[in-house]
C-alpha cells in the first residue's frame, strides 16, 4: 500500500500517519521530520532546509524531491509506505508519479484530512513535539503524562520554531496557494478519498484505515 496523507498544516497528520504506518506495518515517511533530523545533526542539507521552515516557506523542490524521492527507494519501502508532508505541490506530486511509473508501481490512495482553518491555528498553537521521536502532543488536547517529557520514549517535548503566530500564519497560506490545489489533482486520478479530521484522534484514525481498506 502505497499512500499519501493530505491536508492543511495542524490537521493532524504527522499523529495519525505514524498510527497507520504501524498499522499497516510500513515506514511512516514524512518530509518535514526529515528536515528537521537533518538540523538536528546540522548537515548541509539541514542547514539549509532551516532558513525556509522558519518562514513557513517551502523548501526548494529540488533539494526536497530528492530527499523523499531517495528515501522510498530504500528497501524498507517495497512493500510501500505512508507519506505525510509530501507532495506539497503540482510540481512535487509530478515528480512523484514519474519515480512510481518507471518501476511501474503508482500511488494506491491519497487520504485528505479536512480541518476548518480556526481550528488549525489552535491546535498549532498549543502543540509540542518530541525531540527524539518526533510525537506530537497538544498542550490542552492530548498533553504527556509527565510534563514535557514524551510518553513513548521519555524524550524531551519542544515547541517547534515554525509554531509562532507569524509562521501558522505564513504556513497556511502556503499550504492555500501551493499544496490546496493537490486535491483537486488527485480526485480527477479517482484516488482522492476525503476525512473529516476535526473529531477525536481515535475516531479520525478509524475513518482512514477504513478508508484504505475500502
Ligand atoms: P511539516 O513538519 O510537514 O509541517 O513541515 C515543516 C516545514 O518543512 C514546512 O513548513 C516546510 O518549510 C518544510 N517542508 C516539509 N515538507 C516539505 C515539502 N514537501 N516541500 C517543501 N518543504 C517542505
Amino acid at each position: 500500500m502505497k499512500i499519501i496523507l493530505l491536508g492543511p498544516p495542524g490537521a493532524g497528520k504527522g499523529t495519525q500517519a505514524k498510527r497507520l504506518a504501524e498499522t499497516l506495518k510500513v515506514p511512516h515517511i514524512a518530509s518535514g521530520d526529515l528536515f528537521r533530523e537533518h538540523q538536528e545533526k546540522n548537515t548541509e542539507l539541514g542547514r539549509l532546509a532551516k532558513s525556509y521552515m522558519e518562514r513557513g516557506v517551502l523548501v526548494p523542490n529540488e533539494v526536497t524531491i530528492r530527499m523523499i524521492l531517495g528515501r522510498i527507494e530504500s528497501p524498507d519501502c517495497s512493500r510501500g509506505f505512508v507519506l505525510d508532508g509530501f507532495p506539497r505541490s503540482i510540481e512535487q506530486a509530478q515528480a512523484l508519479e514519474q519515480a512510481l511509473s518507471k518501476k511501474k508501481d503508482k500511488i494506491d490512495k491519497v487520504l485528505f484530512i479536512n480541518v476548518p482553518e480556526e481550528e488549525l491555528t489552535r491546535r498549532l498553537g498549543g502543540r509540542l513535539i518530541c525531540r527524539i521521536c518526533q510525537t506530537p502532543y497538544h498542550r490542552e488536547s492530548s498533553p504527556p503524562k509527565r510534563s514535557m517529557l514524551c510518553d513513548r520514549c521519555g524524550g524531551e517535548l519542544y515547541q517547534r520554531a515554525d509554531d509562532t503566530p507569524e509562521a501558522v500564519k505564513k504556513r497556511i497560506q502556503v499550504y492555500a496557494a501551493e499544496t490546496a490545489p493537490l486535491v483537486e489533482y488527485y480526485k480527477r486520478e479517482g484516488i482522492l478519498e476525503e476525512i473529516n479530521g476535526k473529531g477525536p484522534i481515535e475516531q479520525v484514525g478509524k475513518a482512514l484505515v477504513g478508508a484504505v481498506r475500502d
